[in-house]
C-alpha cells in the first residue's frame, strides 16, 4: 500500500472528470478573478488557478486593481459581476488591503457565484449540512482526499490544528456532519490548547493548518496514523508544510507531501464549484 497520498495525482484525476463534463456543454463556465494590489503569493496563486481554469476548459478572466481601491469600487465591480450572465464563479484573493473589509466584500458576492464558499449564506448551509452550500475549497479537497485515498473518517478521531474559517472550522464542520462518508469525532486544538501533545497523539487523522513551518514531529503523532498537512512555507527556496515530513513519515500510516497534496486539491475543488455554480445558474 503506497504511504504517500498524491494530491496532485487525484487531483488531476478530478480536473479531466471536470473537463470531460466541461466538453459536452455548449457554453462554458466562466470564473472571475479580482486581484488587489502586487502581493506575490497571491499573483502565483491566481497564475496557478488561471492555468488549471485552461486545462479543464473553463473561461477565466482576471480582473486587477491598485492596492489604493476603495471598498466601494470593488463591490461595484462585484455587482457587475453577480449580473454578469457570462460568470459563473467570483474569486475575490485574499488578503485584501487593510483598508477594505473582507467581510463586506465576501457578502457582496452572489451566494450562488461564492466558488470560495466564504458567503455566509453559505457557510451556514454547510453548518446545516444542506447539500446546496458551495464549500470552501481546502476543506472540502481534503474530504476529497481522504475519500478517494479509501480512508474512512466514520468513527474515528479527526484532531485539527488550526481553527481559521478557510481550513480548520469549515473542515471541522464537514467531517461531523451526519452523513455517509463523515461521521467523525472531530476535535479541534489551536493556540490557546492545553497539552496539545496528548490531543494530537490520540488521533487516527491528525490535520496540521497552523501555518508554522515544520511544526507538527513525530512525537506529536501516533504510531500508523494518516496526515495531513495544509501547511505552505517557503523555505530557503524549498516549499514546506506543517509537518516536518522527515521525522513523521516513518511513523504514519499515510501521509500527505508539501507540495502535492493539499494544495493541488484546493485548486481543483474550485473548479468543481465552478461547475456546480455553472450548472445550478443554468437552472434558475
Ligand atoms: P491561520 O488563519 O493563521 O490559522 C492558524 C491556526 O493555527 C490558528 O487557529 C492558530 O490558533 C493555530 N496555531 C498557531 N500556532 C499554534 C500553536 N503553537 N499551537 C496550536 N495552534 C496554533 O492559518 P490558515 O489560513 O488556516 O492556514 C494554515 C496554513 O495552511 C498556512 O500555512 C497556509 O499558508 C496554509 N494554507 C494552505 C492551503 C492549501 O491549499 N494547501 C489553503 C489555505 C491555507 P489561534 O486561532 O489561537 O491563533
Amino acid at each position: 500500500m503506497k504511504k504517500i497520498i498524491d494530491g496532485r495525482k487525484i487531483a488531476n484525476e478530478i480536473m479531466k472528470e471536470i473537463g470531460e463534463q466541461i466538453l459536452l456543454q455548449e457554453k462554458k463556465p466562466g470564473l472571475a478573478f479580482l486581484l488587489v494590489g502586487d502581493n506575490p503569493a497571491s499573483q502565483s496563486y491566481v497564475s496557478s488557478k488561471k492555468k488549471a481554469c485552461a486545462l479543464t476548459g473553463i473561461r477565466s478572466t482576471l480582473l486587477e486593481f491598485p492596492t489604493s481601491i476603495q471598498e466601494s469600487q470593488l463591490i461595484k465591480k462585484i455587482e457587475e459581476l453577480n449580473r454578469d450572465p457570462l460568470i459563473d464563479g467570483i474569486l475575490v484573493q485574499l488578503p485584501l488591503p487593510s483598508h477594505i473589509d473582507e467581510k463586506k466584500i465576501m457578502q457582496a458576492i452572489n451566494p450562488k457565484k461564492d466558488v470560495d464558499g466564504f458567503h455566509p449564506l453559505n457557510v451556514g448551509k454547510m453548518l446545516l449540512g444542506d447539500d446546496s452550500a458551495l464549500l470552501p475549497c481546502t476543506p472540502l479537497g481534503i474530504k476529497t482526499l481522504l475519500e478517494r485515498s479509501a480512508i474512512a473518517v466514520e468513527g474515528k478521531h479527526v484532531v485539527i490544528i488550526g481553527r481559521s474559517n478557510i481550513v480548520g472550522k469549515p473542515l471541522a464542520a464537514l467531517l461531523m456532519q451526519k452523513k455517509k462518508g463523515c461521521n467523525a469525532t472531530v476535535t479541534i486544538c489551536h493556540s490557546q490548547s492545553d497539552h496539545l501533545n496528548e490531543i494530537t497523539t490520540s488521533a487516527d487523522i491528525l490535520v496540521a493548518a497552523i501555518g508554522r513551518p515544520l511544526f507538527i514531529k513525530a512525537n506529536m503523532v501516533k504510531p500508523n496514523a494518516v496526515v495531513i498537512d495544509v501547511g505552505i512555507h517557503r523555505q530557503q527556496g524549498k516549499i514546506v508544510g506543517d509537518v516536518d515530513f522527515e521525522t513523521v513519515f516513518p511513523i504514519a500510516s499515510k501521509i500527505t507531501p508539501v507540495p502535492g497534496g493539499v494544495g493541488p486539491m484546493t485548486i481543483a475543488m474550485l473548479l468543481k464549484n465552478t461547475l456546480l455554480s455553472f450548472f445550478s445558474l443554468q437552472r434558475s
